[in-house]
């Protein structure tokens, strides 16, 4: 916390930036050691986009920004047709996915990149999220994406295929709680649910009543 408050000091006190020098800076120090603890690429380049749209102090240039890449957004841009799991890999900035995402971005919104972040990642979120577009079987129906989409790799799982996962930190096995166990069996439950609704060939209005109403009746169970 220390270290985050004196950084955040500094980021203010220079008012102006341009996105990818903050980015930088916030990253590594003069000599490439990283500022603060756990302060990685991805969070880095969040908290630029969130220090743009909220600190009105601040006047970041955000034409050289980059959206932060996680399985969420590689997995929506494979389905998009932006990236190809097969050829286009992730392994971290500047891998060839990260440069296709990136061009890709630039070139709808060449002066505002960061815009099509949260569409991207939150698409690709759990359904008790508000997600559509799971790992298997993405659910279209109300999907923001939907009219556009080509749905590529919708049979497989294309994180699994283009993703370098021994960059990403090693997860200990470990028994989950009670409470844990709760959350993933409700959402399981609601995944059946959404599956019987698009069987049922159900959308729209309708479909989204029938959401909010599951909610409700699930809420505190
Ligand atoms: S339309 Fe379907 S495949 Fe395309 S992004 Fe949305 S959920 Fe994924």
């Amino acid at each position: 916390m220390p270290r985050l408050h004196d950084l955040a000091k500094q980021v203010i006190d220079r008012r102006e930036w341009d996105a990818a020098d903050l980015i930088d800076f916030m990253l590594q120090d003069s000599k490439g050691k990283r500022r603060v603890p756990y302060f990685g690429i991805k969070t880095v380049r969040l908290a630029t986009r969130w220090l743009h749209e909220l600190v009105s102090t601040l006047r970041i240039e955000m034409t050289n920004y980059k959206i932060p890449v996680d399985s969420l957004i590689y997995r929506v841009s494979c389905r998009l047709g932006i990236i190809d799991p097969n050829r286009d890999k992730y392994f971290g900035e500047d891998s060839p996915a990260d440069l296709k995402i990136q061009s890709f971005v630039k070139k709808i919104f060449p002066d505002r990149p960061y815009i099509l972040d949260e569409p991207l990642w939150s698409t690709g979120r759990r359904a008790v999220d508000g997600g559509h577009c799971f790992p298997q079987n993405p659910n279209c129906y109300g999907c923001l994406f939907k009219n556009i989409c080509p749905k590529k790799f919708v049979d497989i799982n294309p994180e699994k295929l283009g993703m370098d996962t021994a960059l990403t930190p090693v997860q200990r096995k470990r028994v989950p709680t009670p409470e844990e166990r709760a959350i993933k069996e409700r959402q399981a439950r609601f995944a059946k649910f959404v599956e019987e609704l698009k069987q049922k060939g159900i959308k729209g209005k309708e479909y989204r009543k029938k959401i909010m109403q599951w909610y409700r009746e699930h809420q505190n169970k």
